[in-house]
């Protein structure tokens, strides 16, 4: 699309945002609906190019792509006539008699920009909660999960109303020409330094922004955890979609003493869930492009890898590999990884974890595995993070009604179920007086007992 169109298609979108038409409930749930139709009529199609992009399996497609928007799409369809109510508000005295409340209204026409790494839900959990609050969208599917970006661009116009929901693909030519147009709002999910660019941009029209970054998730484990359970969670949630996740485990923190225990066990589920080859596994994704698979690659020189470490360039395979004892200042340690590769950092003692975690930029989701409440409780009062999941990994993410986002470096803002809504929504403030008693305190000419009175009833 030229950057004349890209305008153009902007400009049309404000413009059938002006005719109302997309604020009507009857308009969202028809959206809703036919976007859910969307995906359960091409759900093979998806499937294939969530394989063709990322090698993922069908069943891990299902859960954390597929299955995930069905989900919340109906989950916005049974609350939209809930979350679209005036919100009754209490009402102080001084603005008595009269009643208060809140009225979500639609923003106008938002920007979703998706990532690669789940290139479908990223794109459309935003839309689904963009349409539930009846705005207008733009798309810009990743350019580097290609075979998703250009069935998304297929499908959306044949599903959709094309007057206010439209798709842009391409890379950063394409983007930045997207990002020189006036937005209501607009969510981006990637990388930090992108994010910066996003607001930058978005700065010069004073539109807001949703960033949904990334960072280093740390996974404490400690001593007192259940082990099996604790191996296996960790195994499915590090490498699941061959570590490409913004919520996967970074790397653990355990004590030196249990550091054996953990990685045998770890061993052991990897085993279990991929063979002694998981390279030859069905259910074991591949590295998205060559970029990325050097960047891993190189993350491992120079490193004491216990387990995996196997390459296969021409197919973008990395096993899944673990890093014992890395050093604090390598690029494994001070880089996301966003990969297959798990370092293992050990401690004299579980609760140095606090200073290794707060030393460090405030992570998107923290994990630990514990059967202490009090060393829950430690590290949900001393440490920030987006997210915490205590004795699981990413699970969170399955409950709507979590909100999804990130604090400090992994960005700002968030959605989910209700929360997307809210983004997605002005919630405009409403005060409705009564005009039959109108006390004069507040009126000039002010005199001594007046304000006596005002400061009586504030
Ligand atoms: P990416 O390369 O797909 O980029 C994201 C989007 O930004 C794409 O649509 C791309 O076209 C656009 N883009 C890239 N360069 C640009 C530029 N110079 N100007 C304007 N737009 C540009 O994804 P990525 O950044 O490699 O994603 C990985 C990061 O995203 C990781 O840090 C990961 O943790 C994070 N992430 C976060 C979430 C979340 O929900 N919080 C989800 C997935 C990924």
């Amino acid at each position: 699309m030229s950057a004349l169109t890209i305008a153009q298609q902007v400009s049309a979108l404000h413009q059938y945002f002006a005719s109302n038409k997309t604020r009507s409930l009857d308009w969202r749930k028809e959206q809703l609906t036919r976007l859910k139709g969307l995906i359960t009529d091409n759900e093979d199609k998806i499937y294939q190019a969530l394989k063709q992009d990322l090698g993922k399996s069908e069943q891990e497609s299902w859960v954390s792509e597929v299955g995930y928007l069905t989900g919340d799409i109906d989950h916005s369809l049974k609350h939209l006539h809930k979350w679209s109510k005036p919100r009754s508000i209490a009402t102080p005295m001084v603005a008595q008699p009269g009643k208060s409340f809140v009225q979500p209204e639609p923003l106008g026409t938002v920007l979703i920009i998706g990532a690669w790494n789940y290139p479908f839900q990223l794109l459309l959990a935003p839309l689904i909660a963009a349409i539930a609050a009846g705005n207008c969208a733009l798309l810009k599917p990743s350019e580097l999960a290609g075979a998703t970006s250009s069935l998304v661009a297929k499908l959306i116009p044949q599903y959709l109303d094309n007057q206010a929901i439209a798709v842009v693909e391409g890379g950063v030519e394409e983007t930045t020409e997207v990002l020189k147009q006036r937005f209501d709002h607009i969510l981006y999910t990637g990388g930090e330094a992108v994010g910066k660019t996003v607001m930058k941009a978005a700065a010069e029209h004073l539109t807001p922004v949703t960033l949904e970054l990334g960072g280093k998730s740390p996974c404490v484990v400690a001593s007192d955890c259940d082990l099996a359970v604790t191996a296996a969670r960790i195994v499915w949630s590090k490498w699941m979609n061959a570590g490409q996740t913004c919520v996967a485990p970074d790397y653990i923190l355990v004590e030196k003493g249990f550091a054996p225990h953990l990685i045998e066990a770890i061993k052991t589920k990897l085993q279990d869930f991929y063979g002694q080859d998981p390279q030859q596994s069905p259910d074991y994704g591949r590295i998205i492009n060559d970029r990325h698979f050097a960047r891993l690659s190189q993350y491992l020189e120079g490193q004491q890898v216990v387990y995996g470490g196997q390459q296969e360039a021409g197919e973008r395979y990395l096993a899944p590999t673990l890093v014992m004892a890395p050093e604090p200042d390598s690029a494994l340690m001070k880089e996301e990884i966003f990969g297959p590769i798990l370092p293992i950092v050990t401690l004299d003692k579980i609760d140095q974890a606090l200073d290794f975690i707060n030393q460090r930029p405030k992570p998107l989701a923290l994990y630990l595995y514990t059967g202490s409440a009090a060393t829950e409780q430690l590290l949900l009062e001393d440490t920030s993070a987006g997210s915490v999941c205590i004795n699981d990994g990413m699970m969170f993410m399955a409950n709507p009604d979590l909100p999804f986002g990130g604090v400090g470096n992994s960005g700002m803002g968030h959605y989910h179920g209700r929360w997307g809504f809210d983004t997605f929504s002005h919630l405009k403030a409403v005060m409705k007086r009564s005009t039959w008693f109108d006390v004069n305190w507040r009126y000039p000419p002010f005199n001594s007992k007046k304000l006596k009175m005002l400061k009586w009833v504030k």
